[in-house]
């Protein structure tokens, strides 16, 4: 069975590919190499999970968090999908690399560290294989927000296999970023396939914080199904979620302090809920599937553009309507500016300093804050959006030239 259309329909369920994922998968069958940059949910997997199946041969996936590649596996193996990963929380490598060595797997999971060591190169060499898939490719480059040296390192693994398609996946890679990834992968720029970006079910909010507790009660009063909200430290996520629950709406905190069990458990709940709260750090949503979300709320600033538009995407999968609604302050941006000079490289300051202003920029706009979203992501918006706060009530600016002419011309007058 190597039709792809068959493949979609008998394996996965779907009836047609969406977006870019025919053009990709295309290209990857073709063995051309390839940096898909398509935005979180627009069904990365799938990219690299259907030509694993097309193609003869086993496909790589190189993949930064254990978390996420189990996640993959389970949803796979689902499938049918013969998956398995090499990482220090499988106890059975011995037996994923005989299952590898005997053609016994579609898809070899396998973080970026290991793919560099001796052993992994010997376990390759000489394997027949599908297709290399980098996820999460914004951490080839120091432009990404996430820059990992040891993704940069994969190139001698990738040209040990010339022959072999890559297929490097993001969700998040503006314009430097991209070129970047295109340059430290050997991959051609006929390669570069972008997605549409725009959820125009997300309704942007862009609000000062002052009583975030009370913020957020206001808020939710509002907004019934599933919510996220953002908190900028552990301490706040468990505050926060204690607050929400103390007015009587089911909420759960969740960040990396809790023991892994209790991480899960409220992880479920919220899944399994469908008015929940979860109050969590940034180590909240990667990897889950839960279409129904209706509000995402940041009590505080993101770290760039690029997470801001990942974690307000968790809201509306469903494709119907869902409120994105952040609470910042001056102080968020004093800090992160703080947190730049006395915790980031040197070499990466201006970087990082350049992310914050574009979102400085995104905080203070008086116009549409989806055009300044999509512009970020290289899109050519329309002026409005007619879906954020400033279309919908556009802010009353204050010429201030304007009231200085008035003032001094007062004065002026009281003196004479
Ligand atoms: P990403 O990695 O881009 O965030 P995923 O690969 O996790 O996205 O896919 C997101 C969701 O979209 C999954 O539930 C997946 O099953 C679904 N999906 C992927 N491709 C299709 C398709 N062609 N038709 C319908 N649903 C799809
Ligand atoms: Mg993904």
């Amino acid at each position: 069975m190597t039709d792809p259309h068959q493949i979609l329909r008998n394996v996965f369920g779907f009836n047609d590919f969406r977006g870019v994922q025919a053009e990709v998968v295309g290209r990857v069958l073709a063995g051309e190499h390839t940096l898909a940059v398509m935005p979180t949910g627009a069904g990365k997997s799938l990219c690299y999970q259907l030509p694993a199946l097309a193609r003869a041969g086993t496909a790589l996936v190189v993949s930064p968090l254990i978390a996420l590649m189990h996640d993959q596996i389970r949803s796979a193996e689902a499938l049918g999908i013969r998956a398995a990963s090499l990482t220090s929380a499988d106890s059975d490598r011995a037996e994923v690399e005989r299952r590898f060595r005997a053609g016994e797997l579609d898809l070899l999971y396998v973080a970026p560290e290991r793919a560099n060591t001796p052993g992994f190169q010997r376990l390759v060499s000489g394997a027949r294989l599908a297709l290399i898939a980098i996820d999460e490719a914004h951490c080839v480059s120091e432009w990404g927000h996430d820059f990992r040296p040891d993704y940069r390192q994969l190139r001698g693994l990738l040209d040990r296999f010339r022959d072999v398609p890559r297929l490097a996946l993001t969700a998040t890679a503006d314009q430097r970023t991209r070129e970047d990834i295109l340059d430290q992968l050997g991959i051609p720029a006929e390669g570069l396939i972008v997605a549409g970006f725009d959820r125009p079910n997300i309704r942007y909010s862009i609000r000062p914080r002052d009583q975030v507790g009370a913020q957020l009660k206001g808020l939710l009063a509002t907004v019934p199904g599933p919510g996220i909200v953002y908190a900028p430290s552990r301490d706040k996520a468990e505050r926060i979620a204690e607050g929400i629950a103390g007015s009587g709406r089911p909420a759960r905190a969740y960040h990396a302090g809790l023991e892994p069990q209790v991480r899960q458990r409220n992880q479920a709940d919220f899944v399994a809920s469908e008015e929940m709260v979860m109050a969590a750090t940034v180590a909240f949503g990667m990897g889950i599937d839960k279409p129904d979300v209706r509000l995402v709320a940041h009590a505080g600033i993101p770290k760039s553009i690029e997470s801001y538009y990942q974690e307000t995407g968790r809201a509306g999968r469903d494709g119907d309507p869902a409120e994105a609604v952040l609470f910042w302050s001056a102080s968020d941006f004093a800090n992160a500016r703080r947190r730049i000079e006395t915790e980031v490289p040197a070499e990466r300051q201006a970087g990082e300093r350049e992310r914050l202003n574009a979102l400085a920029a995104l905080v203070e706009t008086a116009g549409c804050r989806r055009a300044v979203l999509l512009r970020h992501f290289g899109e050519t918006p329309p002026e409005t959006c007619g879906n954020c706060d400033n279309c919908l009530e556009p802010p009353q600016t204050i010429d201030v030239t304007e009231v200085a002419r008035k003032l001094l011309s007062a004065a002026f007058r009281t003196e004479m």
